[in-house]
């Protein structure tokens, strides 16, 4: 009978900051709700993972192991970097270190769960949802039991269309408390900011997105009074006075975010907030008036594109005027934002991108920064994978494991480089996905909680900018 689980946070990206494992936590909790001994080990900041994992072992004596697994590369086109290698060196270790049950989970995993097991020439891996799952799968008497489990996937077992998803019904009936988990100061010091979740699930259906597959299409929403709770006692118990709200898109489903904000204005918390994705779409004054109220300092808006052609292509389901209406919207706010874009995507051109950069240069004002990511990592199970194969742009038997890009066939990656730079009035507001490998960010970062400067630390992105100017991204042969 399994007692004892040993969780591994296996994340240790650092770029564009470290990331407290909110999800590894989550099932931790509901390990040791189910009866379980369970030891969270975070491999973040560990100098030597390997050799790390195996004295927890040795101590730990675990007849069960979980390793989450946040993304498989850094899904950049320009600098692509595999972190699957680094990953086998830790699952390696654990296989020659204990027999117990060893199961694979997180976000990276449940987008191709079988290629990555067999890469891994590891057995079971819980697609979606992990916090009932991996209860059932540790309380399983045999492997053959725990392979029925809903939700794992079994490689020995394994045909295709096997694979199978499991949600989390009540995403209530667990609290993550990432403190008890994790040590969040040493995150708390790259940026004085902890995730909260309020939901789960996007019921959107982006070409390129994964997220189907990791949290489903149908939302399931946390109790507000709950979330405000939760909030209120990370406060009690670490320095956090600042929180991200990491939802798939906070301003979805309709009145959910008033919901939880008006609660958290009841709760009087004395905390700011950011929020890590808003959709242009069906944004009002009034939401974004209620988010000032409550705290809310910064957001990301995602529209990946402000022309109509290429926001169709990606299937973002809003065009070019709600982008529009939406800069107006937050402009007028003391909110800073933080724009996302996606470029090189289907059917974008060069006037495509020009109406993007055209969008950058007149309704991003100088309080805001751009995020630009080049090209688009294709994963199986997206819409981005048929087109890409019926394009051609990706072997139909390629497995998608180690990174694989879809670039536009209308221009070369140097056209889009050579379009960008002479249609953006400043680079100074940008910041490109690749820039953020520099390696000093992490000092910067550190620099910055102990000036205690005001968060989120991207509004100091002209700094990092002015730091590596020669070496920018934008200045390199993109191919
Ligand atoms: S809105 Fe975001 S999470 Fe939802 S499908 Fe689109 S990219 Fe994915």
């Amino acid at each position: 009978m399994i007692s004892k689980i040993l969780i591994i946070s296996t994340n240790r990206e650092f770029a564009p900051q470290p990331v407290a494992p909110i999800g590894a936590a989550w099932v931790a909790e509901s390990l040791t709700q189910a009866g379980f001994r369970v030891r969270l080990v975070d491999l973040s900041f560990e100098k030597d993972p390997a050799g790390r994992v195996a004295s927890e072992i040795r101590q730990f004596q675990p007849d069960g192991v979980g390793l989450s697994v946040r993304n498989v590369d850094n899904g950049d086109f320009l600098s692509p970097r595999s972190f699957l290698p680094a990953l086998k060196e830790i699952t390696d270790c654990v296989k020659q270190n204990t027999s117990a049950r060893i199961v694979l989970g997180g976000s990276g995993v449940s987008v191709m769960p079988l290629q990555i097991l067999n890469y891994l020439e590891l057995d079971y891996a819980i697609m979606g949802e992990g916090e009932e799952t991996s209860v059932l799968f540790f309380r399983a008497k045999t492997d053959d039991e725990a392979c029925r489990a809903p939700g794992v996937v079994c490689r020995k077992q394994a045909e295709p269309g096997y694979e199978r998803t499991s949600w989390l019904s009540n995403p209530d009936l667990v609290r993550p408390r990432l403190h008890r988990w994790v040590d969040v100061r040493r995150y708390l010091r790259f940026e004085p900011v902890l995730p909260v979740q309020g939901k789960r699930g996007c019921a959107n259906r982006c070409i390129y997105c994964t997220y189907n597959r990791i949290e489903g299409r149908v939302y399931r929403l946390r109790e507000p009074a709950l979330v405000a709770e939760e909030i209120s006692s990370t406060v009690m118990n670490t320095s956090a006075r600042t929180f991200e709200f990491v939802d798939s898109i906070f301003n979805q489903p309709e009145g959910y975010m008033e919901a939880l904000l008006e609660e958290i204005i009841r709760w009087r918390l004395k905390v700011r907030f950011h929020v890590a994705s808003i959709s242009p779409k069906g944004l009002t004054k009034e939401q974004v008036k209620l988010m000032e109220r409550a705290g809310v300092t910064a957001v990301g808006i995602t529209p990946e594109a402000a022309s109509d052609t290429t926001l169709g292509s990606l299937r973002k389901g809003f065009g070019q005027d709600d982008v529009y209406h939406a800069a107006d919207l937050l402009a007028g706010s003391n909110i800073k934002a933080l724009w996302c874009f996606l470029l090189g995507g289907p059917e974008e051109d060069k006037r495509s991108i020009a109406e993007t950069m055209k969008f950058i240069n007149t309704k991003i004002p100088d309080k805001d920064k751009a995020f630009i990511t080049i090209g688009v990592r294709v994963y199986p199970h997206t819409g981005m994978h048929d087109l890409a194969v019926r394009e051609s742009v990706v072997d139909p038997y390629d497995n998608l494991l180690m990174p694989t890009f879809y670039f536009t066939p209308n221009m070369s990656p140097n056209e889009a480089r050579d379009t960008l730079v002479s249609g953006l009035g400043s680079i100074g507001k940008t910041i490109f996905l690749s820039d953020t490998n520099f390696s000093s960010l992490g000092i910067l970062r550190l620099a910055g909680t102990a000036l205690r400067l005001p968060s989120p630390f991207w509004r100091y992105a002209g700094y990092m900018n002015m730091m590596i100017s020669g070496n920018r991204v934008i200045r390199r042969n993109w191919g």
